[in-house]
């Protein structure tokens, strides 16, 4: 039987992987930072050498919204380059058959052509909001490639779009834009105060459900298609703006009376508009889970988890 290492497998996609996991007739080992530091690497070397995968699911970084890439570049760029250094070094010496690392839209290049494809992620400078946290992905493709283009290795990388659902990051200041609202929006309320959405509400996103994200994920990690880089996204026709992200929480909260854009904070990057055509081209049409029915089912579960404290705030 397989054994698939998932890195990060404590996190948002981590845990809906788990969800699917129960599909495939494999041994799927999911750990956290508790379980080994990536950062470090005789650790991780040891590890890799006791697990002895023969595929892994490289999900483990150091992640945060527009905010968190703003005021910690030193840690992103940091802790990411070793986390992944390690990870994509230890399957090299551990003769891992598969490895499959996330990079995210949210690197490609600031001034660029839409929508961005799988070729033009390294076409010019990211936005500098997040560069610290790009380079560091930007490596991690490279490292890939080096392995694939020297060594023969299947070591391949999947890019998705920004990321929503349980389990995720609350944390009112370093999340990303949709768990950061629900927690405030639930504040608000709870307070009755005004529920502030950040910037002009005018950016726009492409959003995917992390149990979408796993699956297709699994579908990447058994396909025998030959995969370089792979972006994961809904159409391009799914894009949606800020506005109506914070609308659609408000909404959920049945608090849609006292919204408001504080246009003092950054908008970060216009658009990222991702192309997922060879996704489709390789698995068929996929059937995402759509917007408002993916935020409501995100707050049902930020409620039922809220009080007993089971959330990452
Ligand atoms: P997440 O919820 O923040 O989880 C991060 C995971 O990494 C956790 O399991 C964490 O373990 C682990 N980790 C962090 N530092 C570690 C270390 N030093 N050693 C071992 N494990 C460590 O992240 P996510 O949102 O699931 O993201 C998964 C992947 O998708 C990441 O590569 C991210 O860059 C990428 N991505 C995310 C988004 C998004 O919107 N969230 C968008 C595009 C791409 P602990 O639980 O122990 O801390
Ligand atoms: P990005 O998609 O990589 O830029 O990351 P985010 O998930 O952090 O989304 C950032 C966008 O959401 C920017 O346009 C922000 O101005 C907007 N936004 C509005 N309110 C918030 C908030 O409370 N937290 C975050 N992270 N972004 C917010």
């Amino acid at each position: 039987m397989k054994v698939i290492l998932v890195t990060g497998g404590t996190g948002l996609v981590g845990k809906a992987i788990q969800k699917s996991s129960y599909n495939y007739d494999c041994k799927f080992i999911f750990i956290g930072s508790k379980d080994c530091d990536l950062s470090n690497y005789s650790e991780t070397l040891k590890f890799f050498d006791f697990i002895k995968p023969n595929y892994v699911i490289h999900l483990a970084a150091c992640v945060g919204g527009l905010f968190k890439n703003m005021n910690y570049k030193v840690e992103m760029l940091e802790k990411n380059l070793l986390i992944n250094y390690n990870v994509i070094k230890c399957c090299y010496e551990s003769n891992v058959e598969k490895c499959i690392s996330c990079l995210s839209t949210c690197i490609f290049p600031d001034k660029t052509k839409y929508p961005i494809n799988e070729k033009m992620l390294h076409d010019g400078p990211p936005h500098n909001s997040n560069d610290a946290y790009a380079y560091a992905k930007r490596m991690l493709e490279i490292h890939c490639k080096a392995y694939r283009e020297n060594f023969n290795k299947d070591f391949i990388c999947v890019i998705p779009t920004n990321i929503y659902g349980e389990y995720d990051n609350f944390n009112l200041e370093d999340s990303h834009v949709i768990p950061g609202l629900i927690h405030k929006c639930y504040l608000s309320k709870k307070n009755n105060e005004k529920f502030i959405v950040r910037g002009s509400g005018s950016p726009l996103r492409q959003f995917i459900h992390s149990d979408d994200l796993a699956n297709l994920i699994l579908k990447v990690l058994f396909s025998k298609e030959k995969i370089s880089n792979l972006i994961l996204s809904v159409s391009e026709e799914d894009e949606v703006s800020i506005e109506k992200v914070g609308k659609l929480i408000a909404k959920s909260f049945d608090y849609e009376h006292l919204i408001e854009f504080d246009k003092s904070y950054s908008d970060g990057q216009y658009k990222k508009t991702a192309d997922n055509s060879l996704m489709k081209e390789l698995f068929g049409e996929y059937k995402f889970i759509k917007i408002e029915d993916g935020i409501k089912s995100t707050v049902d579960w930020f409620l039922n988890n809220y009080e007993s404290g089971n959330i990452r705030l």
